[in-house]
């Protein structure tokens, strides 16, 4: 029955032209921990008309809908996703560099970014150089590391809303807080293109930094396995690798999961990890500080699809 229903969705949709359609398209392979059920359909959208006939099919038949980035927080669950999966990863990478100032839609890697605009001078995007989200993504979770943010370069986002306008907002009407915006909250707003403002610099400097940072992440964290990056926010009394640490965490198992030996705030899949492995693992972890100290370390990386 259901098979049938997404059958004809699929149908539909293609009659829609909304972007290039996949049925039964494996998560694992669009997220860095590399674990996920198939998605029943995964649309590369491609354009924001195509986006808003999408979202108004989804309403009139209640079929879940969500977008996804690089997948690089995320930790979908192991069974179907019995709903749309919407990707701007592939038809969205368009941006322009004018001055100091950086437009870059949803679908542009930051990685890339930081490395282009640190070519023509442009600073304030180091930080940015080894999260491999995209600007969406990173919009959505404020990403940042060493002491700077996305908001901190931020001017405006534009986004598609609930009722399928195109707005754009300032970095205030974001409410960019540690690890949070707006959009954590209003689940419908889509970020569609940003607007940052840098600062220039001379480009040694700059790419002097972004080396620096690099080398930082690659020896303290593990970059050759499948991860979301750090697992948990850091709590106001302290860092959370630290109290995951004191509570002898450092490389427990469980199946193909483990805490880093390398960096305790990080899990990594060693290979054969299920979506279950790590997500026992995670809270497993946060059953263990929690009773040690007393501290409830907040999950940063996000699930989906774990309800029945
Ligand atoms: C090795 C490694 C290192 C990392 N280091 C850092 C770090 O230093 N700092 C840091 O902050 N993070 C880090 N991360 C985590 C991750 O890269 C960031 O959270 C990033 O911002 C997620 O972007 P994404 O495109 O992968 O989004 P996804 O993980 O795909 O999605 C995250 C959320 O954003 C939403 N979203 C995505 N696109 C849009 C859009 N266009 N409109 C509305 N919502 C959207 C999704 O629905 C989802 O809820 C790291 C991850 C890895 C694997």
């Amino acid at each position: 029955m259901n098979k049938l229903k997404f059958e004809k969705y699929y149908e539909d949709l293609k009659a829609l032209d909304v972007g290039d359609i996949l049925q039964d398209e494996p998560l694992y392979k669009h997220t860095t921990y590399k674990v996920g059920g198939p998605a029943k359909i995964f649309i590369k959208v491609k354009d924001i008309q195509a986006l808003r006939n999408i979202i108004k099919y989804c309403r009139k038949h209640r079929i879940r809908l969500f977008v996804i980035g690089r997948g690089s927080n995320l930790l979908f669950s192991d069974k179907s996703f019995d709903g749309i999966i919407v990707s701007l990863n592939d038809y969205f990478k368009q941006y322009t560099i004018n001055g100091n100032v950086v437009k870059a839609q949803c679908g542009v890697s930051m990685i890339k970014l930081a490395y282009e605009c640190a070519k023509v001078g442009l600073s304030g995007f180091e930080f940015m150089g080894g999260i491999p989200g995209n600007i969406g993504g990173g919009v959505y979770m404020n990403a940042g590391a060493y002491k700077s943010q996305l908001s901190h370069v931020i001017k405006k986002v534009t986004i598609l809303n609930e009722h399928l306008e195109t707005v754009t907002l300032t970095k205030e009407q974001m409410h960019f807080g540690y690890r949070y915006s707006i959009l954590q909250d209003q689940k419908k707003w889509i970020v569609l293109e940003v607007e940052f403002e840098l600062e220039t610099k001379d480009v040694s400097e700059i790419t002097a930094l972004l080396d620096k940072r690099k080398e930082r992440r690659m020896s303290s964290q593990p970059w050759n396995f499948p991860c979301a990056g750090s697992v948990f926010r850091n709590p106001v009394e302290g860092s959370a690798w630290k109290y995951i640490d004191d509570a002898g965490l450092r490389g427990y198992e469980i199946g193909g999961a483990q805490v880093s030996p390398k960096h305790s705030n990080f899990i990594v899949n060693n290979g054969y990890a299920s979506a279950k492995d790590i997500h026992d693992l995670i809270f497993y972890v946060q059953q263990i500080v929690q009773e040690q100290f007393g501290i409830t370390l907040k999950p940063e990386v996000c699930f989906i699809n774990w309800q029945d």
